[in-house]
């Protein structure tokens, strides 16, 4: 029945919605009439009940006749990453009675604390967090001669949200500049400019691990589906998708959508399009579509407003030489600039000492010494498993599977390689192995790095990461 009622659809509607829409349902039993069909998300339901409702009642009724039924069975976990998969079977409205609360049955997070993007509850009014911080906007995003240009395109973009060529908006710069600053500023404001547009602000990193999820727990179409309903998708740091192709592959669908639907796409990166390695080109040229604007290391000039900003709203008080000082000897980073006079501030009340310029020289020096970060084990298998795309859990986990296997190895190497543990340490650390495994897993690294091209990439992709 269900592939009669499929060649009927399929010759009245577009390829693409065909695909997109029709392919993806399951038929999974007909019983009294009513055939049951199974549907990937709730949104997909949804969106089949606002569109298709009359085709489908149509070719319905050719097969089963004038009383024919259609019943959605829902399969859906409750929230991301949480509990077991529940279905739901909702009667489609053009045929059974469905009450509203039928409809809104809320999808339950084991932790509503966490604010998840992904609990959505209920289809009719559908309420995602924008994972804003409002403490970083315009206001306090001082403007100077390195940031002028990404400022006011992000003003421009937050004035017309998708409405401008600036679309996808790129910010790019080193750390510590106020690209995160700047992308929630945006959002922010476009928050408060447009309070009914759905906004989202999610770092590369956290949309890799939910899609690394979405993949594990068979719920990858309700992943996609979540994302095209934002108005406003802010990704920070896309340069951590670097080398990740399922990720990638799934940000270009969304994107698409997005893009083609007038809907404004704000990225950040480490670097500009054309410096950035192993990502796809298809995405790279998108990425070039609209205005890629730079955040360059702040003047003097700025540096010191920047300053002089921090201190006033924090009612600190600090001589002009200090401030001088401060600003003359921390040149490439705001966050360390900022850090440098935090730790200034604290240092004085807790020791009840004027700021002294003999001080500042202290803490400025500590300052520019402390930032170089250690490797610990924790740190390594975290970038290995997320360089391989996959968690820490499965990296440990007992599988032999090859691209396992060799991850784990790697992580070996490295841990034995950046940080002082023991060989016995190291096994304990990734895992519960013992020394001889790591001492194996050092010398296949070893040999592999001499006879596999693919595998010296790795190695050198994955050492740049940790010096
Ligand atoms: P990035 O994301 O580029 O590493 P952040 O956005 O985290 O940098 O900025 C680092 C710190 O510097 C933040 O505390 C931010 O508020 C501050 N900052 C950056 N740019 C500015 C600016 N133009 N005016 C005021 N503070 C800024
Ligand atoms: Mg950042």
């Amino acid at each position: 029945v269900w592939n009669n009622c499929l060649e009927f659809i399929q010759d009245n509607i577009q390829p693409q919605a065909f695909k997109t829409w029709f392919e993806p349902i399951k038929p999974i039993k007909l019983s009294e009439g009513a055939l049951s069909i199974q549907v990937p998300s709730k949104f997909f339901y949804e969106w089949l009940e606002e569109h298709y409702v009359k085709l489908l009642k149509v070719a319905l009724t050719k097969e089963l006749g004038n009383t024919a039924k259609l019943v959605y069975i829902i399969k859906m976990e409750n929230t991301y990453g949480n509990k077991e998969p529940f279905t739901e079977q909702i009667p489609s409205t053009n045929r059974g009675q469905v009450s509203p609360q039928e409809m809104d049955v809320p999808i339950k997070s084991k932790n509503p604390e966490l604010k998840n993007p992904f609990v959505i509850p209920g289809i009719r009014n559908i309420k995602i967090e924008s994972q804003l911080n409002p403490s970083y906007n315009f206001d306090n995003f001082l403007e100077g001669d390195s940031n002028r240009l990404a400022r006011s395109a992000g003003m421009a973009v937050a004035n017309k949200p998708g409405g401008t060529s600036f679309n996808p908006l790129l910010v790019f710069g080193g750390v510590g500049l106020g690209k995160t600053h700047l992308a929630h500023a945006i959002g922010v404001e476009i928050k408060d400019k447009y309070p009914e547009r759905t906004v989202l602000y999610i770092s590369a990193e956290k949309f890799t691990q939910q899609y690394i999820e979405s993949v594990k727990k068979n719920t990858r179409n309700d992943f996609i589906h979540f994302y095209q309903l934002i108005d406003v998708l802010i990704i920070d740091d896309v340069q951590f998708l670097s080398g990740k192709s399922g990720t990638q592959d799934v940000f270009f669908h969304i994107f698409n959508h997005l893009h083609q639907n007038g809907k404004q796409v704000i990225l950040t990166s480490d670097k500009a399009p054309v410096d950035m390695q192993d990502i796809e080109q298809r995405l790279l040229s998108r990425f070039k579509w609209g205005l890629s604007a730079e955040l360059q290391s702040p003047d003097f000039e700025t540096r010191i407003s920047i300053l002089k900003n921090k201190l006033y709203r924090d009612g600190v008080e600090m001589s002009e030489e200090i401030i001088d000082y401060v600003a003359k000897h921390i040149k490439s980073n705001i966050r360390e600039l900022e850090g440098a006079i935090i730790s200034l501030i604290a240092q004085s009340s807790f020791n009840k000492k004027e700021v002294t310029l003999e001080l500042a020289q202290e803490v400025v020096e500590k300052f520019v010494k402390n930032t170089k970060r250690e490797v610990s084990i924790d740190y390594i298998q975290k970038v290995v498993s997320d360089y391989f795309e996959m968690d820490v859990a499965t990296l440990q986990s007992k599988t032999r599977k090859r691209h396992i296997v060799q991850a784990r190895q790697l992580a070996m190497f490295f841990a034995k390689k950046f940080t002082k543990a023991s060989l016995a340490s190291i096994g304990s650390q990734i895992g519960k192995r013992d020394h001889a495994t790591v001492l194996h897993a050092c010398k296949t690294v070893d040999n592999l790095a001499e006879t596999d091209k693919q595998f010296r990439k790795y190695i050198d992709d994955l050492t740049k990461k940790f010096s």
